[in-house]
């Protein structure tokens, strides 16, 4: 998505591609291939580039901050970016920011994920707080018993590591529908922000965006906005940003946030084309 606006913008693009089939290696002439999960590969292909970036939040963190104190240029940096890679970081992030957050829980034990639902109500929703994505790393528990049945292995595959040893559990919200708020910002603090739009998954895929979304309270797209802008203020965020919704009508804010992408999100892909 990122090549047309750089050839127009005159920037030299290149791509570390996960495979040489990934759709990408026909879009940029220098698109090496390469496990952007080895910190060789990422050090030998960052030489030389005035500046690296990402189409997904999966670069292991570690070795961005090993790439920037080795002087690449790493935007958005993983100080913002953790925010993207980490639910539960997210979560407290938004908590702090006194945003729009469902009701959550940060879980290391069947236990402690049983109190939690008792505590809320069932249904909850049971999330890996990293690598998850088109709905991967999330289960929708209708009750303590299909906790206990459908969770026990989530918990048992925890990693030892204090860091990454805990799910996260959230309220089941009753959305009517999901939204996105996009903005880009710059490293200045310069920030804009796009129309709130509407964004419609099929099986945890966005499949359709209809931009700006539709008969939404106009204090609600602007409470959005508002709200995509202060994250990305407060988080430091650079680039591109997308903050996706719950709208929940007759919630005090109108919406929860359910989570953060820093990229060219495909909520945004419209953008090229109508903005
Ligand atoms: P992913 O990281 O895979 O995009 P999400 O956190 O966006 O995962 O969750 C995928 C889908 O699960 C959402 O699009 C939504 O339909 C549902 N979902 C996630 N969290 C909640 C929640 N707290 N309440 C209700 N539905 C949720």
């Amino acid at each position: 998505m990122m090549a047309p606006a750089a050839t127009n913008l005159g920037l030299n693009l290149q791509i570390l591609a996960e495979a040489p089939t990934v759709g990408a290696v026909a879009a940029v002439r220098t698109a090496p291939v390469g496990d952007y999960k080895d910190l060789d590969t990422l050090r030998e292909f960052a030489r030389g580039k005035d500046v690296i970036t990402f189409d997904h939040e999966h670069v292991p963190t570690e070795f961005l901050r090993t790439l920037m104190a080795e002087g690449v240029n790493v935007q958005p940096r993983p100080e913002a970016l953790q925010y993207a890679q980490d639910k539960l970081l997210m979560r407290a992030a938004i908590e702090r920011l006194g945003l729009p957050n469902p009701r959550w829980a940060k879980v290391s034990t069947l236990d402690e994920l049983l109190a939690f639902g008792d505590e809320i109500g069932w249904p909850m929703v049971l999330k890996t707080p990293r690598g998850g994505y088109d709905g991967k790393g999330v289960l929708v528990l209708d009750s303590p018993e299909e906790a206990r049945e459908r969770s026990t292995a989530w918990f048992e595959q925890l990693p030892s590591r204090t860091d990454f040893s805990a799910l996260l559990a959230e309220e089941k919200v009753p959305f009517t529908r999901e939204l996105s708020a996009l903005v880009a910002r710059r490293e200045s603090g310069e920030v804009r922000p796009w129309p709130v739009v509407e964004t419609i998954q099929v099986n945890s895929i966005c499949d359709e965006v209809i931009a700006p979304a539709q008969d939404l309270d106009p204090e609600i797209a602007e409470a959005a906005a508002s709200a995509a802008v202060t994250i990305a203020s407060e988080l430091g965020v650079t680039g591109v940003m997308a903050a996706e919704l719950f709208e929940v009508p007759g919630s005090p804010a109108g919406f929860y946030i359910n989570e953060l992408a820093m990229r060219p999100h495909n909520t945004g892909h419209w953008t090229q084309d109508g903005s």
